[in-house]
């Protein structure tokens, strides 16, 4: 199938009972073999919460409150990665998706040098590989990275930030993975990196056929790097279109917003304008769209109203937003 993930009806709650909050509220979500698919958002809008409960992954007191995961193997039967069992999660996360998380670069151990943890992880997927065959492949892999082979003898504390994470996707990617998910944190100021390692892992999927969910507030390098991009706002995804289609014509009020707080790619300069308000508190989340309060197209009925995900367009079926003024004719695309 061309569908490598498939997250259906997702909700992710912080603790249980009267205490719960939901961060993640009904995702439909669809990842195809070989794109990048991008996330953005502004903080707190559930991005890394999502990107955890996909992959099982959550810190207590999160938990995963609903819906399905389903993941499509190159080969074999499609699973509900929701349902595995312990040793077959295990076996899954090893084998299929490779997750480089938020911070991922200060997760290196200090103490070994670079070729030991990469090494390391060779070793697991490839238990009988030769030493000989096992360092060959660890320069390989730092290579596609952009690392050059002779950054195996030194220690992390001997890298800068941007070259510890991408040792991180080039241990990720020593796994052969079918998806990698990339998270990267809306604090990190350096936009520069997070360019370099979103162009560098867009280039090495189309070599090497994976595909990426990468995850950050920016939406102007999503523009630049993916195929698609989805935006999320309380929990909920709210707009999700091919990348060019999104920025050149965003229909929700709020991607626009997104869309003006940053400076044109392209042509003109714009005024950058931002999103007044903040974002809303998820306990006590507005009635109806969720956006209505900072939403400056608010009409009648928005504070009622939950509006629903769908195409608003019968002939344009691969976007879909949640907004009433572009009510949905159809069902968003799978
Ligand atoms: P950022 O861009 O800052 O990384 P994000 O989109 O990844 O933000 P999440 O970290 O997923 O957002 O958080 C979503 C919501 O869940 C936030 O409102 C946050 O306060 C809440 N949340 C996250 N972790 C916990 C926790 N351990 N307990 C309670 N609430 C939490
Ligand atoms: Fe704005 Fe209403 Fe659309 Fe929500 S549904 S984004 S409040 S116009
Ligand atoms: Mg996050």
């Amino acid at each position: 199938s061309d569908q490598v993930l498939e997250i259906r009806g997702l909700c992710v709650d912080y603790g249980i009972g009267a205490d719960a909050v939901r961060a993640v509220r009904d995702v439909d979500l669809t990842l195809h073999r070989g794109e990048v698919l991008g996330l953005a958002g502004e903080s707190g809008s559930g991005k890394s919460t999502l990107a955890y409960g996909l992959t099982r992954l959550l810190p207590p007191p999160g938990v995963v409150s609903g819906g399905q995961v389903i993941y499509h193997p190159a080969d074999g039967p499609p699973v509900d990665v929701l349902t595995l069992s312990p040793a077959k999660l295990r076996e899954f996360r090893w084998a299929e998706t490779s997750i480089v998380f938020q911070g991922a670069m200060n997760s290196l151990n200090p103490v070994h040098k670079v070729s030991t943890q990469l090494l390391d992880v060779i070793r697991a997927h490839e238990p009988k590989s030769t030493a000989a065959g096992r360092l060959a492949r660890a320069k390989d892999l730092l290579r596609l990275v952009g690392i050059s082979a002779d950054r195996l003898d030194s220690y992390p504390h001997q890298l800068s930030g941007g070259m510890r994470q991408r040792v991180m996707i080039a241990m990720a990617l020593a796994l052969e993975p079918q998806v990698v998910i990339m998270d990267e944190p809306t604090t990190a100021l350096d936009v520069v990196m997070q360019r370099q390692i979103l162009g560098q892992l867009a280039e090495l999927r189309e070599r090497l056929g994976f595909a990426v969910l990468f995850i950050t507030h920016d939406l102007s390098l999503l523009v630049e790097f993916s195929d698609r991009i989805a935006i999320m706002y309380g929990g909920r995804i709210v707009e999700e279109a091919p990348a060019a289609r999104l920025y050149r014509e965003p229909l929700h009020p709020y991607t626009e917003g997104l869309l003006h707080s940053f400076p044109a790619l392209h042509g003109p300069r714009r005024e950058l304008t931002g999103i007044p308000g903040s974002p809303p508190d998820l306990r006590a989340m507005p009635s109806g769209c969720a956006f209505h309060p900072r939403c400056p197209k608010a009409f009648d009925g928005c504070d009622e109203q939950v509006p629903v995900l769908g195409a608003p367009r019968v002939d344009d079926p691969a976007r879909a937003v949640a907004c009433r003024l572009h009510p949905a004719v159809a069902p968003p695309s799978r």
